[in-house]
């Protein structure tokens, strides 16, 4: 028989990834705090509950994405939370992009209940959740890895198990900040482009088929060029991952210093009011500050 899926989070990334389980034939038992967002996927067959808790009643692997450490745990740990309705023998997949810290710390409370727990954080963006091409970076057991690498195949193209509970985190840690890296470059040398005068999109393609080519570019031009930033991934999310690593950096002793950079600008943008938009919003900061806008 199809095990039934419990999944907890329909946002931007887990709305699709839900309905690529339903699509792949799995029943899934839903939790989304905004009732709403999960009209859709009842209309595709699963079952909405009002708990996280009934989640893990009626479903022995749990996935959650939520947005950061704060709501993973909550959903997880706190009052009618996964871990009030968890039986010896579920797994809990943490898809988030959480402090792998924490992953740690929710991984020991429900390994005391038998519970394995995975971090399984994914890149990819909306765009790899809705066609189920996820790159998904695993940290946990082997065994409970085994048990759930089929439900994780039916939302990535590549599941790669890096570690330990937590080094799928620490995965996605330095997946972000190769990822802010990029970005804020090509968008500090777009801004120069743009403001001599030279078409950036004529840049694009004059550049990509070299070393500076790559899939960020490929991906941002569209939104720099007609000044669109709806997400995508919101540059608050963006902000909070790149604060995670700068804490994992002090906890292991590691200097992040062009990490700690970005971050500031990044969280110039919020401060602009650029929170919710796509993090290639750093492009119209690099504007304002180079007297474009
Ligand atoms: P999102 O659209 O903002 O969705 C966040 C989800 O978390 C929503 O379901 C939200 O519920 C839920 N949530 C937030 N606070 C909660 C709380 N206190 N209790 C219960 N549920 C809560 O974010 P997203 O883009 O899907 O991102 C989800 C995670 O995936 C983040 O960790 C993000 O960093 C990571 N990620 C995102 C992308 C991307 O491109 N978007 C790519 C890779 C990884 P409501 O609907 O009620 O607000």
């Amino acid at each position: 028989m199809v095990q039934t899926i419990g999944f907890i989070g329909l946002g931007i990334m887990g709305k699709p990834m839900a309905k690529n389980l339903i699509q792949a034939g799995y029943p899934l038992v839903v939790y989304n705090r905004t009732v709403s967002k999960a009209q859709e996927l009842v209309e595709l067959g699963a079952r909405q509950v009002s708990f996280p808790k009934e989640v893990s009643d009626n479903a022995k692997i749990i996935i959650t994405i939520v947005s950061d450490s704060p709501e993973a745990e909550s959903v997880i740990l706190g009052e009618h939370g996964v871990i009030e309705g968890v039986r010896q023998g579920s797994v809990v997949v943490d898809m988030s992009s959480i402090s792998p810290i924490t992953t740690q710390r929710v991984a020991t409370e429900l390994s005391r209940r038998g519970v394995a727990m995975l971090d399984a954080p994914v890149s990819g963006g909306e765009v790899g959740a809705i066609q189920g091409k996820l790159s998904i970076m695993v940290g946990g057991e082997e065994s409970a890895f085994e048990k759930v690498k089929p439900v994780l195949e039916a939302m990535g193209s590549s599941v790669v198990r890096v570690g330990d509970v937590g080094a799928g985190g620490f995965t996605k840690l330095s997946n972000q900040i190769i990822v802010a890296g990029v970005l804020q470059a090509i968008s500090e040398a777009m801004v120069l482009a743009k403001k001599a005068g030279v078409n950036i999109q004529l840049v694009h393609e004059a550049i990509r088929g070299g070393m500076a080519g790559g899939r960020t570019l490929d991906m941002k031009i569209p939104a720099f060029v007609e000044g669109k930033f709806e997400p995508g991934f919101k540059m608050d999310l963006h902000i909070k991952d790149l604060k995670n690593a700068l804490l994992a950096g002090k906890a292991l002793g590691v200097a992040l210093p062009s990490t700690g950079l970005v971050h500031e600008l990044f969280s110039s943008c919020s401060a602009q009011g650029y929170g919710q938009k796509d993090h290639s919003v750093i492009f119209t900061l690099l504007e304002q500050l180079a007297g474009l806008k």
